[in-house]
């Protein structure tokens, strides 16, 4: 028997708890292991204080490796900030935007792969040969496509707008200049082409999917692949659960409903990129509505509590994606 092969579009944190669960379903199977590459969003990434800094990929990698900080949901675990205060000190880098010391120590050798001249796809596979991660983690891009927010103060960098306005701040629209000319990172449309089934983890809709279906060819081969494409709703009862998603889906127009972002990404069979969605048990009221939209959906327990809770939605979503069509 062949290995399954599973891609999953993830962003940082909601992606990376995502992952590891999905990890954990795999590896409790009997059969050959999987094949899972992770597809991740760069909107987020920027350069600062000299340095190359991808959020998404870094916390994808620190989740996996089992080196995160699991109680402050970024970062690495038993992290000080020595450096971050002799930049401060300096007036170097944002002041608000504080990156611990092995984190750093991460950005510093990434950023000089990149001086070398490696695309950022082969220097995340560098950083990731650290650790048995279990799973190949692909940038979206090599380009350096960021995600800028329109506001009424001007046009932010995603990051400033995020932690410094702390989404605040109502955005108008989010952007990424320059993506038009922007390609998937090497191995990308392949593997999503090559599935047996695409993920859409329940990360940000709007700036980790949403950006990384903005990469001319991935919206595309999601719509050509053979392999069904299932989604998890990052909502629960109306709710985004951790964090200020909800800011970014009322820029858009979308109402925080695990509903109305599937009805968002759209039904396959019409131009959209779903097959199937997964919403809590509490939102089971939304599923005639995606059933007559063309989605497949069910209601499965959504909240990703621990690796054990997570393995469960995981192995909910590969059944919905076997269901036949
Ligand atoms: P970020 O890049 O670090 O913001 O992380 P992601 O975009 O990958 O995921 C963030 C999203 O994950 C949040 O907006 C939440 O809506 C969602 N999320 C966080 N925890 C949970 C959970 O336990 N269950 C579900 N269904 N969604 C969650
Ligand atoms: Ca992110």
């Amino acid at each position: 028997m062949e290995p399954l092969r599973v891609v999953v579009l993830a962003g940082g944190v909601g992606g990376a708890r995502f992952v590891r669960g999905l990890r954990a379903h795999l590896r409790s199977l009997d059969g050959p292991s999987a094949d899972v590459t992770v597809v991740a969003n760069t909107g987020d990434d920027v350069w600062l204080a000299g340095l190359r800094v991808t959020p998404d990929l870094d916390s994808l990698l620190y989740t996996l490796a089992g080196v995160n900080d699991e109680t402050r949901g970024w970062g690495r675990a038993e992290e000080t900030e020595r450096v971050a205060g002799e930049l401060a000190a300096f007036g170097v880098g944002w002041p608000w935007f504080t990156l611990g010391d092995l984190d750093l120590g991460t950005c510093v050798a990434r950023t000089s792969m990149l001086r070398d001249g490696l695309p950022l796809s082969a220097a995340v596979q560098r950083l990731a040969a650290r650790w048995p991660i279990g799973v190949r983690l692909l940038p979206a891009t090599d380009d350096e496509v960021e995600t800028h927010v329109l506001t009424d103060e001007g046009e932010l960098h995603f990051e400033e707008w995020w932690v410094r306005t702390r989404a605040a701040l109502p955005a108008r629209a989010f952007v990424q200049p320059g993506v038009e000319a922007a390609r998937p990172a090497p191995g990308v449309v392949e593997a999503i082409r090559d599935a047996d089934v695409v993920l859409l983890a329940p990360s940000n809709p709007v700036v980790s999917i949403g950006t990384i279906l903005t990469i001319p060819g991935i919206r595309e081969a999601l719509a050509a692949t053979p392999a069904p494409v299932v989604g998890l709703s990052p909502v629960i009862g109306g709710s985004v659960v951790r964090g200020m998603a909800d800011a970014c889906l009322t820029a858009i127009g979308v109402a925080t409903d695990a509903g109305a972002i599937a009805q968002h990404y759209g039904p396959r069979s019409a131009g959209g990129v779903l097959d199937g969605w997964l919403v809590d048990e509490v939102d089971a009221a939304a599923l005639p509505a995606l059933a007559a939209a063309g989605i497949r959906a069910g209601a499965v327990p959504l909240w990703m509590t621990d690796d054990m809770a997570t393995a469960a939605m995981a192995a909910a979503a590969l059944r919905l994606a076997r269901e036949p069509r």
